[in-house]
């Protein structure tokens, strides 16, 4: 676990963390909101690591208390996030019987859920509870990206703490400074708020494929050439393993440069993303044509979520796009 980023970026959660604890103010609830990327997690554990450093000044990173945390690897900090989508009654009941038993270690206990408004009526109404039996050394954080869908009831127990919006710019320099293209590093801002995210993304392989993919798929759209062909010769790739993941992110990359030939048209180029490869097409004016050919990806992308042909689907859609 590493905070710099979090210490970067969200300066204010720090301030109002370190200045609850000088104080003596710290709650033993806290709700974390955000989007995602807005390192809530990492959040998480910069207080755990308040709450338990031996070092003078806290957290210093070096104790003991500090090193495991960041190892990941301390035996008083639970962590749970939801199992298929959901948290269940039983996590937290598993949490419970954790709290109740007397540990090996004396001192604070800290728990972690992500994606608290995940969890089933029952799960909630049993971390309530918990909640009202918890003891003084014990911490509770919760984590969420939707706060309207988190239970009223949960909301009213906890001290509840915005974080700031990701600075789109701030992401894209920091994967430049890693050495990654331009506008490369710009559509992986697109993807995902998380830079640690993209670059794994990277070294998985794949979404640099992926891209390429799209700009050809797209250069032969826009040149009118048959790009079910182009697509079909290039595509191998996507259909290695049956992961719907990479069709998901070749249709939503492909919607963004098709976006992207629409801002062009209105002018609005401060909003594209492609810059480098829109540049080099030729001028297009039709901009019902370029709208209708977005609908098109967009209709094949809800397909996606059910069971179908994916070769049938594409060529269903390129051959719609090229109509
Ligand atoms: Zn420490």
């Amino acid at each position: 676990m590493d905070f710099s980023r979090f210490k970067k970026t969200q300066k204010h959660v720090v301030q109002l963390l370190e200045n609850s604890y000088k104080k003596n103010r710290l709650v033993h609830g806290y709700l974390f909101e955000g989007a995602k990327g807005t390192l809530k997690l990492e959040a998480a554990y910069y207080l755990a690591s308040l709450l338990m450093c031996t070092g003078d000044n806290k957290p210093c990173g070096e104790c003991l208390e500090c090193q495991r945390i960041k190892k990941g690897i301390h035996p008083r900090i639970f962590y749970i996030e939801p199992i298929q989508d959901t948290i269940r009654k039983e996590q937290i009941d598993d949490l419970e019987r954790e709290f109740s038993r007397k540990s090996l270690e004396e001192g604070v206990r800290v728990f972690i859920i992500k994606d608290i408004e995940k969890a089933t009526l029952s799960a909630s109404n049993s971390l309530l509870k918990f909640l009202e039996e918890m003891g003084d050394d014990n911490y509770g954080i919760l984590l969420t990206e939707a706060l309207p869908n988190v239970l009223s009831t949960i909301k009213s127990r906890m001290q509840i703490i915005s974080f700031s919006k990701v600075d789109r710019q701030e992401i894209i320099d920091e994967y430049i400074n890693k050495g990654i293209d331009k506008e490369i590093a710009r559509v992986l801002s697109r993807i995902t708020n998380d830079p640690n995210e993209g670059l794994q993304m990277i070294n998985d392989g794949k979404i640099l494929d992926i891209i390429d993919l799209v700009k050809k798929c797209s250069e032969s759209i826009v040149l009118k050439k048959r790009t079910f062909l182009t697509f079909y010769e290039e595509s191998k790739f996507l259909f290695e393993n049956n992961d719907k993941k990479y069709h998901q992110l070749f249709i939503d990359i492909l919607i963004l440069i098709t976006n992207d030939r629409l801002y062009k048209i209105l002018g609005q180029d401060e909003e594209i993303t492609f810059k480098e490869t829109i540049e080099k097409y030729p001028l297009e004016d039709d901009y019902q044509k370029v709208f209708k050919q977005l609908e098109k990806m967009i209709e094949a992308k809800g397909r996606l979520k059910y069971n179908i042909n994916l070769d049938l689907m594409y060529m269903q859609m390129f051959v719609e796009i090229m109509r």
